[in-house]
């Protein structure tokens, strides 16, 4: 696995089901334009499997990042319409996103499948970007902390520290994802800070302080700086506002304390 930096900022984009190959090249291409010498953050774009190819081939030798979505947990078989670790690696992959929580909720995936999902991306040498995040019914009664120490819990459990170190965490609640609905600093530092945590408690002691944890839930170039201010916050995972190259580039401008 490549050498991955300590707590480094991360501006990650989740195109989600939007675009065909030929849009989500030019969006790259984009992207690859407007990029200054001296950058601060690591910037990833993860669009659908069908755009994997077109968008590595704009972002060649930028220093742009590759992720996918998802994965299947196992190297190969019977698996009809599932993607594996090593297809996403032999495209150039960096990341891959397990346990969206489009995901969790919408195709049933379970804390278990997610944790067999990070080991299957860790083995392809895949960087998993492993998100958490609490309903809003959850945050009504009281329960967000207990959700995120279980999900985290789930994921990392059994994790060498050195494995566990080479993730990264989207903490993204449920209510903010797509809904215009952004935590505030408060709300969201105090959950990254349960989840740094439980990294903690569940790898080894201290570790929480190495892992980056990205927000994620209705990022716009408008309140990326606030948040960014966070020492909590590494960075973000952004979906609606990555499909626009220049709102998406404002968001990664203030990542870099430029906005
Ligand atoms: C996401 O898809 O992970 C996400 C955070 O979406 P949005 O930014 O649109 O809320």
């Amino acid at each position: 696995m490549e050498k991955w930096p300590r707590r480094p900022r991360l501006v990650a984009g989740n195109w989600k089901m939007h675009g065909t190959p030929g849009e989500g090249a030019s969006l790259a291409g984009q992207l690859a334009s407007m990029l200054q010498p001296g950058r601060r953050a690591e910037i990833a774009l993860c669009p659908p499997f069908t755009s994997l190819a077109h968008v590595a081939a704009r972002i060649e030798r930028t220093g742009i990042h590759l992720g996918a979505q998802n994965l299947h947990a196992e190297p190969k078989g019977a698996y009809t319409g599932e993607i594996a670790g090593s297809m996403l690696a032999s495209l150039g992959c960096r990341f891959v996103i397990v346990g969206h929580s489009e995901r969790r909720h919408g195709m049933g995936e379970t804390d278990a499948d997610v944790a067999k999902k990070l080991h299957a991306a860790q083995r392809h040498g895949l960087t998993p970007i492993v998100c958490v995040g609490e309903t809003l019914a959850e945050r009504e009664a009281g329960q967000m902390a207990e959700v995120l120490v279980r999900q985290v819990r789930g994921a990392y459990d059994g994790l060498e520290p050195g494995a566990a170190r080479a993730t990264v965490v989207a903490y993204e609640p449920v209510w903010a994802i797509g809904t215009g609905k952004v935590a505030t600093v408060d709300q969201a530092s105090e959950a990254h800070a349960i989840v740094r945590e439980t990294l903690g408690r569940v790898t080894s002691r201290g570790l929480g302080a190495d892992v980056a944890i990205l927000y994620g839930g209705s990022v716009k170039a408008d309140n990326a700086a606030e948040l960014f201010a966070s020492n909590e916050i590494d960075g973000a995972l952004v979906g609606g506002a990555s499909l626009e190259a220049s709102s998406f580039w404002r968001i990664i401008v203030a990542a870099e304390g430029g906005a």
